[in-house]
């Protein structure tokens, strides 16, 4: 059996421990538990053990568990894939949503938070690794996509979002993070308003650690918390 207040226990430790060895202050990273896949009750165990920001990636799935789930005090972040015909439930279930790599996308969920009197704050995702089987909004065009969404009047854009390839070493991570602050400061120095780029949304069980050393404000954990998904 995963218990799971033990592993989200050790998890809070290592974050705070690694982002004091790198000088930034305890609430500077925030941990996302990745639950999807997982079941109501699982979820539930780790609301108690103390978790309030979760992360789903299949809007079905999701928006059935966040209804019977129903705690107001949760935060819900989406981080799967989004088709803009699954738009509208991303804005209506989700204070985050991660993986907003297109225009159209941008404009869709813009349209539906307009309808539900909400300002969705978003994250951009890109395709760090430029990975074919990967989404995100590919490097040389990050700029290009914000110019054209900044001034969509119900979206908040909060920062970038990142799945770098998968290593057996972390430390090959480190390079794919340090790009992707190299492109929120790019866009920083546009000064686009709307858009806070207070938010860096990377780096996952294997690679946390590494993605908090390079500034993450997100972390996005799953198989650490509830076990491997089969
Ligand atoms: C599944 C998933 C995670 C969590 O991955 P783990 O390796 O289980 O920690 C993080 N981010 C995204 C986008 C995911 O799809």
């Amino acid at each position: 059996m995963t218990n799971i207040k033990e592993n989200l226990d050790k998890i809070n430790r290592q974050i705070l421990e690694t982002a004091k060895a790198c000088d930034r202050s305890s609430d500077a990273v925030k941990l996302i538990a990745v639950s999807k896949r997982k079941s109501v009750q699982k979820i539930k165990d780790a609301i108690e053990a103390g978790a309030g920001h979760f992360g789903e990636n299949y809007i079905q799935e999701a928006v059935e568990k966040i209804d019977i789930i129903a705690d107001e005090s949760i935060t819900w972040h989406f981080i799967g894939h989004l088709q803009s015909n699954k738009a509208k439930f991303a804005v209506k279930y989700f204070e985050y949503i991660h993986t907003v790599d297109n225009v159209k996308l941008a404009k869709e969920i813009n349209k539906q938070a307009k309808k539900n009197n909400k300002i969705q704050k978003i994250m951009l995702q890109i395709n760090i690794g430029e990975e074919l089987t990967k989404s995100g909004a590919r490097v040389e065009n990050a700029i290009d996509l914000v110019k054209q969404i900044h001034g969509f009047e119900n979206l908040s854009i909060e920062g970038l979002m990142c799945m770098p390839p998968f290593f057996d070493d972390p430390e090959e991570a480190r390079s794919y993070f340090r790009q992707l602050v190299q492109i929120k400061e790019k866009i920083m120095d546009e000064n686009f308003d709307t858009v806070s780029m207070c938010h860096l949304s990377m780096g996952m069980s294997s690679d946390f650690k590494v993605a908090i050393e390079e500034g993450s404000t997100m972390v996005r954990v799953g198989t650490s918390i509830f076990g491997s998904r089969d």
